[in-house]
C-alpha cells in the first residue's frame, strides 16, 4: 500500500504557486528542465506560466551569454518570481525562447487539484 501511494505521488501533477500569496503560477506538466539556476538558486524552466505580469525586455549577461529577458512578477502580489526568455542571441539558446524560468525559492509546490477547480 505504501509503495502504491508513493507511485501516485510521483505521477500526480503538481502545481507551483507563489510562495508569498499562493496564486498558481505553473504546472509540473509544463516543466521542461529542472536544472536551471536563478538569482535565488534552484530554478525550473517552464513552457507555460500563468498569472504573471511581464516587464520590459532587458539585456542580461548570464553564464550562457547574453540573453534578452522580461522579468516576471506575480500578478497578485507583485513579487518577482523569475523571468521569461526573449529572442536568443546564441543558436544553442534558442530552445529557451518564450519559456519561463521560475525560482523555486519563491514558489511552493503543491498537488494539483484537478477536477476541484470549479
Ligand atoms: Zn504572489
Amino acid at each position: 500500500m505504501e509503495l502504491l501511494s508513493e507511485l501516485d505521488m510521483m505521477t500526480c501533477p503538481m502545481t507551483y504557486g507563489c510562495k508569498n500569496c499562493g496564486v498558481e503560477l505553473a504546472e509540473s506538466d509544463d516543466c521542461i528542465s529542472r536544472n536551471f539556476r536563478g538569482v535565488h538558486g534552484e530554478a525550473k524552466l517552464f513552457a507555460k506560466a500563468a498569472n504573471l505580469d511581464l516587464g520590459e525586455p532587458i539585456d542580461r549577461h548570464m553564464t550562457t551569454g547574453l540573453n534578452v529577458i522580461q522579468l516576471a512578477h506575480c500578478r497578485q502580489c507583485k513579487t518577482c518570481v523569475g523571468w521569461r526568455y526573449g529572442n536568443a542571441v546564441i543558436e544553442s539558446e534558442k530552445y529557451k525562447e518564450g519559456k519561463y524560468l521560475l525560482e523555486m525559492q519563491l514558489m511552493v509546490e503543491k498537488e494539483s487539484k484537478l477536477g476541484s477547480k470549479l
